[in-house]
């Protein structure tokens, strides 16, 4: 019997326009399996930028919402219609996920936002009490999360394979901010290097949260405390593009994070080892495909997408064995798990796991956790601190 017919759930933007990075890669993403249909946006804070986006990709004039206060304008009018946008996607610059994810709770729309979720942790706390209060849906895209190997490995740590965790070391390592180019007009390097639009973390937000979201998401460990020091290499850079950090987590593990925008070679090296008193896994975002687990005192195995059985690696694989799938599908996946909330919550029943797993409001308020106590222990001189 099939189940019943679905529809798809309207989509606005807000940024994501002509020039941007990640805009397209959301717009393929909640394409990828035909979960939604984008209505509207708010694409640009210049409007006529913000209008030639949405025309370029077939939206009617009066669905795109133009200059920089523009989000409010479109949050407010698509609430009001009948065939208005249900779900935001936020993808502006990190000074504004919380204003505009604000504005689309008040008006009852749910949230799919850009990483860090905020630039402070009072606003990721307004925003936690703001979306219970609303009993909104609300992810964050930690992109990392949707591949079928990471999903494989958390399930496997759940699943006690690794025995009792005890080191945990996870980096990620870029070199495209190893020179000044935000001083050649480079439009993210811009923005990313400048705390009025970045928040107070540089490489520390831009990736370090990515690279303890990961570890947070397949360790299962919360991070307790830490001992940090951000650093910014590159002359006259406001904003760190460095950070090192000691861990101690939940239940006695130890560990370390480093992220880096400087490191010359490496492209976008985020890579996982999770070390247990039984065996280890590694994971490279750079081969996706692929999961490293090796039990003590045996070869190591190569776990391949395609062939990993747990139900978190099924739902979020698309492709057979050896057809390669990558960084798009894993976005993919967070718009397919929150579309499956979404019906879920529609048809009153209970999500599956699998889409249950989505990184959500929640997690994005620890990263800013995480930035909060990594400031912290770097001005206190390097010392130990807990996350609040
Ligand atoms: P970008 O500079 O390429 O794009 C930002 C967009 O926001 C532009 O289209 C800009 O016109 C628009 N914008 C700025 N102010 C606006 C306003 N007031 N109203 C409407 N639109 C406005 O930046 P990016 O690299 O695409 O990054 C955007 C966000 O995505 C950041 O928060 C970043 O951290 C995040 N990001 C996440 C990933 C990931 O893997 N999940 C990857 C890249 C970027």
């Amino acid at each position: 019997m099939p189940g019943a017919a679905r529809r798809r759930i309207r989509l606005a933007m807000v940024g994501g326009g002509e020039g941007s990075f990640v805009g397209a890669a959301h717009r393929v993403a909640a394409r990828l399996d035909d979960c939604f249909e984008l209505v509207a946006g708010a694409f640009s804070s210049d409007p006529a930028r913000a209008l030639a986006s949405g025309i370029a990709i077939g939206l009617p004039g009066d669905r795109c919402y133009g200059g920089y206060g523009g989000y409010e304008q479109m949050v407010a009018s698509e609430a009001r219609r009948d065939d208005g946008a249900e779900v935001v996607a936020i993808l502006t610059p990190n000074h504004l996920h919380a204003s505009v994810a604000t504005a689309c709770l008040k008006h009852g729309l749910d949230v799919i936002c850009e990483k860090p979720l905020a630039v402070s942790l009072a606003e990721a706390d307004a925003l936690v009490q703001l979306s219970a209060a609303q009993q909104r849906l609300f992810i964050v895209t930690h992109t990392y999360a949707g591949y079928p190997a990471v999903r494989h490995a958390r399930e496997l740590v759940a699943g006690g394979a690794l025995g009792e965790l005890r080191v945990v070391q996870v980096e990620y390592a870029q070199d495209w901010l190893a020179t000044d180019l935000e001083r050649t007009g480079h439009k993210q390097a811009g923005w990313r290097t400048d705390p009025a639009q970045a928040g107070p973390a540089g490489a520390l937000g831009d990736i370090g949260t990515h690279a303890f979201h990961l570890l947070g998401y397949v360790g299962g460990a919360a991070v307790e405390q830490v001992c940090a020091e951000v650093h910014t290499f590159v002359p006259g850079r406001p904003l760190d593009d460095h950070v090192q950090a000691l861990l101690r987590l939940q239940g006695g593990a130890r560990g370390m994070l480093w992220a880096s925008q400087v490191a010359s070679g490496e492209h976008n090296a985020l890579r996982l080892r999770l070390y247990g008193s039984r065996a280890s896994i590694r994971f490279d975002q750079e081969e996706p495909d692929t999961l490293w687990f090796t039990p003590l005192g045996e070869p190591a195995q190569r776990l391949r997408r395609g062939a990993l059985d747990s139900p978190g690696a099924t739902a979020a694989t698309r492709l057979p064995p050896g057809h390669p799938e990558g960084w798009y599908e894993a976005l993919a996946q967070l718009y397919r798990d929150f579309a499956e909330l979404w019906h879920a919550r529609a048809e009153a029943r209970v999500p599956p796991p699998w889409a249950q797993a989505t990184p959500q409001l929640a997690d994005g308020r620890q990263g800013l956790a995480f930035i909060d106590a990594v400031l912290r222990s770097h001005s206190a001189g390097q010392r130990w601190v807990s996350l609040q």
